[in-house]
């Protein structure tokens, strides 16, 4: 954990006990403030008080007594409207800060040089933050793996020389850390999300600007507008940045020429992720770019950072190999929500694909995937989409099977029946999960063990 005592002796107001809340809270109360928190939830509330946090309902608190309101990354800063404590703390003039925050000024004052990497995009941020994560590990190095992915920051050590903390940033997060000013600071890549949340593209954008404009070195891909034209406002201020691209070769910086990553100075060949299954795909390229020029930027040496990326494993439900069942590659790609997530799993595959997909549709559903039809062998569909994905595959094979169990079964005996070399059962819905699952992980999780049981099966009459 890292005691936050830049906190120590102030009176701070918390609001949203869930997810990182409570371990802000207990870092706040470890360094030395004196902490009121709430939630909307009893249940959050009731497991804070049971950790010695002070709970009251911030309604009836004097907003003028408190120096600063720290907000759950889940609570509305500004839209769809901003949060009641949000009114309170601005007519108050009392700042709105998160966990993020908290950490920098933490830095700041035990050791402003510690190594932090932080990393955000709308794209690519969890699969990116665990591989650097790994590369430095591999390399021998005390990496501090957490933020928006898995472990809540202050739950991490406190930063400081001879270990690196790896930081997933969404950009509510940003949008609560004033004073964020990594060492490595990385944008992936900038598309409409969140917009509920944000406004404007406009917006949305500017908040994931700040993240690399006060890097020390920003890592920032160029292959969308908006990307490239914060790596030029950075440059043009004076900033360090390294450009990153998985389509086009550049004079300096780090980019992708089909599996081989190329550094710009030199136009050496860097790495090659041909044979890595867990960084497949042209998106993937894009994500050890990134990793790539980072580590770069914090002193590692190409080869030791090829090595990492050669033996990373991967994230759970995002292209993660389940196994093989005979010829059968099974693929779990649960976390594709959308269309253009399930495109890019898509793209990874030139033939030989059966596919399993649906559940809860967004806006646009899957023609924006047609070009990829070709490549599906055939399509099994779940969930509340099946109608209206079986309309847009009219041409392409497919199935209405209604449940994952079903989809499994009959993806896996056609893949083996059929004459292509190299089939995969691809679970890459393109959907919400929430009409047959709580979320994309339990998809997955239910998707892995059918895939696993059957891969057994097909062991066990394969056997001697
Ligand atoms: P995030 O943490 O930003 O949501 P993940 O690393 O969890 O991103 O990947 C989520 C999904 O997004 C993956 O399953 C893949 O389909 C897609 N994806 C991953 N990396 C990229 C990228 N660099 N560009 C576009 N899409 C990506």
């Amino acid at each position: 954990m890292t005691p936050a005592t830049s906190f120590r002796g102030t009176r701070v107001a918390l609001f949203g006990l869930g997810g990182s809340g409570l371990s802000t809270a207990k870092s706040l109360l470890a360094g030395g403030a004196d902490v009121v928190a709430w939630d909307d939830g009893a249940a959050a509330v009731e497991k804070a008080k049971a950790a010695g946090v002070t709970v009251a309902d911030l309604r009836d608190q004097d907003f003028a007594l408190f120096s600063s309101l720290i907000l759950a990354p889940g609570v509305p800063l500004t839209h769809p409207k901003p949060h009641w404590t949000v009114d309170k703390a601005k007519a108050a003039g009392v700042e709105i800060i998160g966990d993020i925050e908290v950490f920098s000024r933490e830095r700041a004052l035990l050791d402003p040089d510690a190594p932090f990497v932080a990393i955000t995009g709308t794209n690519g941020k969890s699969t990116t933050t665990a591989l650097i994560g790994h590369i430095l590990r591999q390399a021998g190095l005390n990496a501090e793996i957490g933020g928006n992915i898995g472990t809540p920051i202050l739950d991490l050590g406190p930063p400081g020389a001879g270990r690196v903390h790896v930081i997933e940033c969404s950009s509510y997060q940003i949008d609560l850390a004033p004073s964020l000013a990594p060492t490595v600071g990385i944008l992936m890549n900038l598309s409409e999300d969140h917009l509920e949340r944000h406004g404007t593209m406009e917006n949305y954008a500017a908040i994931k600007e700040r993240l690399v404009a006060k890097a020390d070195t920003a890592v920032v891909s160029i292959d969308d507008p908006m990307s490239s034209a914060i790596a030029d406002r950075i440059a043009t201020a004076g900033g360090a940045v390294e450009r990153i691209s998985q389509k086009t070769a550049l004079p300096a910086g780090v980019y992708a020429q089909g599996t081989r990553l190329v550094g710009g100075k030199t136009g050496d060949e860097l790495a090659d992720l041909a044979g890595v299954g867990s960084l497949r795909g042209l998106h993937n390229a894009q994500n050890a770019a990134a990793a790539m020029a980072a580590c770069l930027a914090l002193g590692l040496t190409p080869e030791v950072i090829s090595r990492g990326l050669q033996t990373f494993p991967g994230l759970a439900h995002r292209m993660e190999q389940v196994g093989h069942a005979g010829k059968v590659l099974l693929v779990n790609d649960s976390k594709a929500t959308n269309a253009d997530s399930a495109a890019q799993a898509l793209a990874s595959f030139e033939t030989g694909i059966f596919w399993i997909l649906g559940g809860r549709a967004k806006t646009g559903g899957i023609d924006g995937l047609r070009p990829f039809f070709p490549r599906v062998a055939k399509a099994y569909l779940i969930g509340e989409a099946a109608d209206e994905f079986a309309a847009a595959l009219s041409g392409t094979p497919h199935e209405i099977v209604h449940t994952m169990d079903r989809a499994v079964e009959a993806a896996v005996r056609d893949a083996l029946a059929s004459s292509a070399q190299e089939p995969v059962v691809l679970l890459s819905p393109a959907c919400a999960s929430f009409d047959q699952y709580p979320n994309f992980e339990v998809r997955g999780d239910d998707f892995r063990r059918l895939g696993l049981e059957r891969i057994k099966a097909w062991d066990e009459e394969h056997a001697a």
